[in-house]
């Protein structure tokens, strides 16, 4: 089994990965979220996800090139502009990146 903070070699930053509950994605970032080795996927269905290698890696897979994208859900949209992915945010509002950072401060 993987060591702590052990990365395999498909994780990859661009790389196509499916994730048993949440569908299909593409690796944003690699790093750490509070201390934990963490990976953000923008999974197809419309969401980014911070998930801990620790109990986010055993739910993911590559994405095999048989594996159908997760269609996107029409109601996951930036409430500014309409755009995806949505970021998570503390207000219950349902924005992009560019717009979840000017609603943050
Ligand atoms: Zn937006």
């Amino acid at each position: 089994m993987a060591a702590e903070g052990d990365v395999p070699d498909w994780l990859t930053v661009g790389g196509s990965v499916t994730h048993g509950t949440f569908g299909t994605g593409t690796v944003g970032r690699l790093g750490e979220y509070k201390g934990e080795p963490t990976v953000w996927v923008d999974f197809d269905y419309g969401e980014r996800k911070a998930l801990s290698l620790e109990f986010g890696l055993p739910r993911l897979s590559p994405r095999k090139r048989w594996t159908r994208r997760t269609p996107p859900r029409p109601d996951l949209r930036c409430d500014v502009c309409g755009q995806r992915p949505l970021v998570l945010n503390t207000h219950g509002q349902m924005l992009c990146d560019d717009h979840a950072a000017h609603f943050r401060a």
